[in-house]
């Protein structure tokens, strides 16, 4: 249910902050991380998308990778995707939090992300850290043109820890806001997890947008039963009419 009191929050808020998970991209066709889809429920995607294969086995890391980028290549944004480039019109701070590696956030339009998981689509360098923002795929083991050292995925793989820069910075931004949105997410991966609470912990109005109820649902605010591709634009509608 989408309350009176959340409409008085936002038209009082400068600051917004909002956190995605896999769900908001459901609708898009990317299965979630624990949806039924065998990949993500299998051990094995671990050990693929792990630092210690690419170090060790990185033809076979690719091999993985490479099926990984074709299968999202044509995915699109969906309608909960464009209603928070809406959101982001209506206020002077406004963040966007992702756990996805998809790029959706970007394509959709959206502008302050911050890729806490990294982004599938780009390219890094495992010795000099250049990037290359469309990682081409299909080549064997990608070389860097600086350095030559072998290039992956930049994407926070298992056993390494997050880039600890946008880590502070979504933070902050969680921190500071007035309103927090967490959308899509099981909110059971640290540190994202960890996020919602602390904007709650400073004040925030804590809305969460799900299909199903999370360990978050007892400590929200206010929380959206359904799916993100449907309730992101009815609030969107509302917010046009709160600031106009
Ligand atoms: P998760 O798979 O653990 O949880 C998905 C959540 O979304 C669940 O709570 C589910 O109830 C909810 N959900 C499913 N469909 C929905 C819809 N249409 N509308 C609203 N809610 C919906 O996802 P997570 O919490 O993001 O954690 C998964 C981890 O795996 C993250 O670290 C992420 O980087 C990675 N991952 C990324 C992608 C992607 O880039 N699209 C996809 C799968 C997993
Ligand atoms: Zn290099």
């Amino acid at each position: 249910m989408i309350t009176e009191k959340l409409l008085i929050r936002v038209k009082g808020a400068s600051t917004v902050t909002v956190l995605t998970g896999a769900g908001i991209s459901a609708e898009s066709g990317v299965p979630t991380f624990r949806g039924k889809d065998g990949l993500w429920n299998n051990q094995q995607f671990e050990e693929l998308a792990n630092i210690s294969t690419f170090e060790h086995e990185p033809q076979k890391f690719w091999d993985f990778y490479n099926w990984r980028r074709e299968k999202l290549k044509n995915i699109k944004p969906n309608l909960g995707h464009f209603a928070l480039v809406d959101f982001e019109r209506h206020f002077s701070e406004f963040h966007l939090i992702t756990q996805n590696v998809d790029n959706l956030h970007r394509v959709a339009g959206s502008k302050h992300i911050l890729e806490l998981h990294g982004n599938l689509n780009r390219n890094r360098c495992s010795q000099c850290s250049a990037i290359e923002e469309h990682g081409s795929d299909k080549i064997k083991v990608p070389k860097c043109q600086k350095c030559g050292g072998n290039m992956r995925p930049d994407v926070v793989l298992f056993g390494e820890s997050l880039n600890q820069e946008i880590l502070r910075e979504a933070q902050e931004a969680s921190a500071s806001c007035e309103v927090f949105f967490s959308i899509g997410t099981s909110g059971l991966v640290e540190p994202a997890a960890s996020l919602p609470y602390l904007a709650k912990a400073n004040g925030a109005y804590l809305v969460e947008i799900n299909e199903e109820d999370t360990p978050l649902t007892p400590n929200v605010s206010e929380s959206i039963r359904g799916p993100s591709g449907k309730i992101l634009p009815r609030l969107a509608i509302l917010f046009d009419k709160l600031f106009t």
